[in-house]
C-alpha cells in the first residue's frame, strides 16, 4: 500500500469518498457534472456549477464562485464507466473491505459506514445489487473463503461466526431479523451496558452462521423488513441507520498444552440515513423530532470520528475518553465498541455528481473526520 493509505500513519479513520453516476432523470434534464476526481492525488473537486442548472439555484444565489477541492485517502470514481479509472465494486472492495477484514482476522473491531444524501449510491454501496454485489455481500464471501482455507491449513483453530442486523430510527432501536407483523406498531429494543461488553441492545437476534448462503440469507431478510417497514411509514430506511454486524469469534486450541484460546472480533457495516433529512427546515412535529434526531446521531457521528482523528486518540497517544461524546446518541453509543481504542473505522462518503450544495456538505462532514 502507498505510505498515505497505511493506517497506522494517519490514525484509526479511513476517509475515502465515492462518486455515483448520474440516474436517468438526471440526464434528462441535462445535468451537469459538478465533480472531477484527480486518482492519483486522491483529490475530489466540487466545481461551480453552471447557470442553467435548476438544481443548483441555491448554490447560485449564494454566489458561490471557488470551486472546492479535498484529499482523502481515496476518490473512487464511479461516474464515467468509459474512464479508465472507474472503481467498480470489486476495486472498492479491495481497497477497503479487504483490509479490514484482515484487522478482523487480527482481532480488531471494525466499522466501515456509508454517509451522504439520499440517493447518493449508500445502499448500491454497502448493499449492492444481484449484479454489483456491494461490500457487505463481498465481505461475508470472503469471510467463508477465508475460514475455509484456513480450516484446511490450521486445523487446531475453529471459527465461530455469528450475525445480527438492526436499525436505529428516531433513537430507537428495531431488529431486523425479527419479521415485521402487519398491523402491529414496531417493536423497540432497550439499550443496556455490561460492565465488560459495553453498551448493546439487550434481546437483539443473534443467529449463529455456518456458511456464506446462510448468511447472505439473513441480509436478504433483514433487508426485507427494512423495506417492508419503510413502505409503511413512507421511506423510513433514508431515514434510519443500518447497521449491519458479523461477530468473529476464533478458538485457538494448543494440542500440546490442552489450552484453548479465545479472539473476537465485531464487523460493523452501517448503512447511515439520508445526510440532507437532518437539516430539513420545512418540518415540523413528528417529523421535525425525527429530523433533529438523525440529526443528532449524524452531528454526534461525525464529533466522535473527529475526536477520535485527533491526534492525541490514536494508539500510544495520550487518551482523554471523557472528550469522546459517544453517549450523546444511540448509534454512538452503540458503535462505541467498533469507533475508538484499537478498533479500525473508515467513512465511504457518497455524493451525486450534481448537486453542488448536498455534496459540499457531504465533503466537508468527511474533511473533518480526517
Ligand atoms: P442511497 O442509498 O444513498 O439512497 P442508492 O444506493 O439507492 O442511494 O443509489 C441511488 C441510485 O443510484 C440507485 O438506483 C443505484 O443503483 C444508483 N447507483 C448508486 N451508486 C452507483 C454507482 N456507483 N454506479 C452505478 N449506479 C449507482
Amino acid at each position: 500500500l502507498p505510505p498515505h493509505m497505511k493506517m497506522d500513519g494517519g490514525g484509526n479513520v479511513r476517509v475515502v469518498v465515492r462518486v455515483r453516476a448520474f440516474l436517468p432523470r438526471e440526464i434528462e434534464r441535462g445535468a451537469e457534472c459538478l465533480i472531477s476526481m484527480d486518482p492519483v492525488m486522491q483529490s475530489t473537486t466540487l466545481h461551480v456549477p453552471n447557470d442553467s442548472d435548476p438544481a443548483n439555484a441555491k448554490a447560485r444565489t449564494r454566489k458561490v464562485v471557488e470551486e472546492k477541492s479535498f484529499t482523502f485517502d481515496n476518490s473512487f470514481w464511479s461516474h464515467d464507466k468509459e474512464d479508465r479509472h472507474y472503481a467498480h465494486q470489486e476495486e472498492v472492495y479491495n481497497a477497503l473491505g479487504e483490509e479490514f477484514l484482515d484487522h478482523n482476522f487480527e482481532g480488531y473491531h471494525t466499522c466501515i459506514f456509508a454517509y451522504g444524501q439520499t440517493g447518493s449510491g449508500k445502499s448500491y454501496t454497502m448493499m449492492g445489487t444481484p449484479d454489483q454485489p456491494g461490500l457487505i455481500p463481498r465481505t461475508c464471501e470472503d469471510l467463508f473463503q477465508r475460514i475455509e482455507a484456513a480450516q484446511n491449513e490450521t486445523p487446531n483453530i475453529s471459527y465461530h461466526v455469528r450475525a445480527s442486523y438492526f436499525e436505529v430510527y428516531n433513537e430507537h432501536v428495531r431488529d431486523l431479523l425479527v419479521p415485521v407483523v402487519p398491523n402491529q406498531a414496531p417493536y423497540y429494543l432497550k439499550i443496556r451496558e455490561s460492565p465488560s461488553e459495553g453498551p448493546y441492545v439487550k434481546d437483539l437476534t443473534e443467529v449463529p452462521v455456518r456458511s456464506l448462503n446462510e448468511i447472505l440469507r439473513y441480509m436478504k431478510l433483514g433487508d426485507a423488513s427494512r423495506t417492508v417497514a419503510s413502505t409503511k411509514m413512507n421511506d423510513t430506511s433514508s431515514r434510519s441507520h443500518a447497521v449491519f454486524t458479523i461477530m468473529l469469534k476464533q478458538i485457538h486450541h494448543d494440542m500440546e498444552t490442552d489450552e484453548t484460546t479465545e479472539r473476537s472480533s465485531r464487523i460493523r457495516l452501517v448503512d447511515l440515513a439520508g445526510s440532507e433529512r437532518a437539516k430539513s427546515t420545512e418540518a415540523t412535529g413528528a417529523r421535525l423530532r425525527e429530523g433533529s434526531n438523525i440529526n443528532k446521531s449524524l452531528t454526534t457521528l461525525g464529533r466522535v470520528i473527529a475526536a477520535l482523528a485527533d491526534p492525541k486518540h490514536r494508539p500510544g497517544g495520550k487518551r482523554n475518553k471523557d472528550i469522546v461524546p459517544y453517549r450523546d446518541s444511540i448509534l454512538t453509543w452503540l458503535l462505541k465498541d467498533s469507533l475508538g481504542g484499537n478498533s479500525k473505522t473508515a467513512m465511504i462518503a457518497c455524493i451525486a455528481p450534481s448537486d453542488y450544495e448536498e455534496t459540499l456538505s457531504t465533503l466537508r462532514y468527511a474533511d473533518q473526520a480526517k
